[in-house]
């Protein structure tokens, strides 16, 4: 029985491998290229980290793997990835004989979530929903630290929910590459706070911005973090999770940690709200501790 894990982010520019002792301290780290375009690289290229981490510590170990896509339940095939050349490839099963083991694989957004919940901002809560507001808006839910998985392997994903109690412009929103309009993604990602301003800024020089007084950007990040509030307190309507986890560029504007639970209340269904709102703790590590964790050991 092994006690060391390997962590995989399966990037489509990057592939980042770790390994972490039981007590969560890493052991090994390297990143290299993602051979784009090509699976079977890809798969070349995932044994040969593993093998490489594994004589760096001089034993054999578990190995979980996060990626932006998932393996659908049905078909055992990669589905939803932006690095489409996994897509319709039973990466599990090539995983498992290639590496002669059983591989775990999840969503990124999942192993955000499960690397802040085992020992991260959401350790020792019960309920964790991790939640990504960067390029993209996603989620995952853990729960007793592991991720949950349902029948289509989507649990968690919010961010193409449509914003709920939704005001003026935000009805019904602008139109979203999954077909709908007025998605939550449309409104919290980076892309979400420019099209606020209404300017040529980055969401980051928005941010800073408000925080100097600048009044455009405060009523954008103002729009903002009502935004945010509506959307998390159908989160906590729905699931009523102990911690919500920010990460991604957008978890780094430190007055959404204060001003979002005060105004959640007003669309959650409770007398009180004692959910906790916090940053990540591992920041741009999680999805790769999260890979490593999939094995949770016991
Ligand atoms: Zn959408």
């Amino acid at each position: 029985m092994t006690s060391m894990r390997i962590g995989i982010d399966l990037g489509g520019t990057k592939i980042e491998t770790i390994v972490l002792a039981p007590d969560g301290s890493e052991r090994f780290r390297r990143r290299i290229d993602s051979p784009r375009g090509s699976y079977e690289r890809t798969i070349a290229a995932i044994v040969e980290q593993v093998t490489a981490a594994e004589a760096a510590i001089g034993e054999r170990a578990t190995v979980g793997i996060g990626m932006p896509g998932i393996t659908s339940p049905a078909t055992g095939l990669v589905k939803n990835a932006n690095s489409t050349w996994q897509i319709g490839h039973p990466l599990q099963d090539d995983l498992n004989r290639s590496l002669g083991r059983d591989v775990r694989l999840a969503n990124d957004a999942n192993c955000f979530a499960l690397s802040e919940a085992t020992d991260g901002a959401g350790a020792g809560a019960r309920v964790v929903f991790g939640v990504i507001l960067g390029t993209g808006v996603g989620g995952g839910v853990v729960v007793d630290r592991r991720a949950l998985v349902g029948p289509n392997a989507i649990a968690g994903e919010w961010g193409h929910n449509s914003l709920p109690w939704p005001e003026g412009e935000e009805y019904p929103g602008p139109p979203c590459y999954c077909g709908r309009r007025g998605c939550n993604e449309l409104f919290l990602s980076g892309a979400g706070l420019v099209r606020a301003y209404g300017g040529s800024w980055s969401a980051q020089d928005i941010a800073a911005a408000a925080a100097r007084g600048e009044p455009r950007a405060v009523a954008a990040m103002d729009l903002y973090t009502s935004r945010l509030a509506k959307a998390l307190a159908g989160v906590i309507n729905m699931l009523d999770p102990d911690v919500i986890v920010l990460g991604g560029g957008l978890s780094n504007v430190d007055a959404l940690y204060a001003r979002v639970p005060r105004q959640w209340g007003s669309w959650i269904f409770s007398d009180r709200v004692d959910t906790r709102l916090a940053r990540a703790k591992h920041g741009d590590a999680s999805g790769v501790r999260g890979a490593a964790w999939l094995w949770p050991g016991a």
